[in-house]
């Protein structure tokens, strides 16, 4: 069946049920938001199998410090290269904004962490005519997955550009696999100054 036979007449009066069967049957240009490269194996995968347009976006301000930013960004340059993907790096860091956003509510950070770099890709997602915008962060099995979900939702009404949910977990080993064989750069913490410090300090035993 061709585009063609489907016009806009049939296509309001689709149930949503066949409309999300629609959205499913097209190729769409989407905007992968990517957190880091071994993370974004298994989502760019599946998302160009079905024969997407998928253009990547580097936007994280939540890395830290800069040289673990550049690190993550530099093996995502590299493996773009590799396998052909298009990805739009921001010239922004806004370190000093992310920090004064979670300061004082640390244990809640995630949920401004998501919204940052959730809210940056449905912007320029909008802005560049794109049918939709996901992210990498629904492939962690380490992240809190309904709180991106809904945040990708609500984000894609207030900008008017669909989000794209889908459970990359099912990816997870798939994901690890690969990245191991490419000797693909493994960051050892999630981002940011917080997590490293969850990482490895391990508090001094007495006695
Ligand atoms: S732990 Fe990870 S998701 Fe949460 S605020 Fe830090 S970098 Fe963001």
């Amino acid at each position: 069946m061709t585009f063609e036979l489907w016009n806009l007449s049939l296509y309001k009066n689709l149930s949503p049920f066949n409309s999300l069967i629609l959205y499913e049957c097209f190729a769409m240009k989407i905007l992968l938001h990517i957190c880091c490269a071994p993370c974004a194996i298994y989502p760019l995968k599946v998302l160009r199998e079905r024969g997407n347009d998928v253009y990547g976006l580097y936007y994280n301000p939540n890395i830290h410090p800069y040289s673990e930013y550049k690190k993550r960004l530099d093996t995502l340059e590299k493996y773009a290269g590799d396998v052909g993907l298009k990805i739009i790096v921001s010239d922004e860091y806004p370190m000093e904004e992310f920090l004064r956003n979670v300061v004082f509510r640390e244990q809640d950070r995630c949920r401004y962490c998501y919204y940052s770099r959730l809210s940056y890709a449905a912007h320029i997602a909008r802005k560049g005519h794109f049918d939709g915008f996901t992210s990498t962060l629904l492939y962690s099995k380490f992240q809190d997955h309904n709180m991106i979900t809904n945040l990708g939702n609500s984000l894609a009404k207030e900008y008017n550009v669909a989000f794209h949910y889908e459970d990359f977990r099912k990816g997870w080993k798939e994901g690890i696999e690969t990245s191991r064989k490419l000797g693909m750069y493994r960051q050892q913490y999630c981002g940011c100054i917080y997590s490293e410090k969850e990482r490895f300090y391990k508090k001094a035993k007495i006695g």
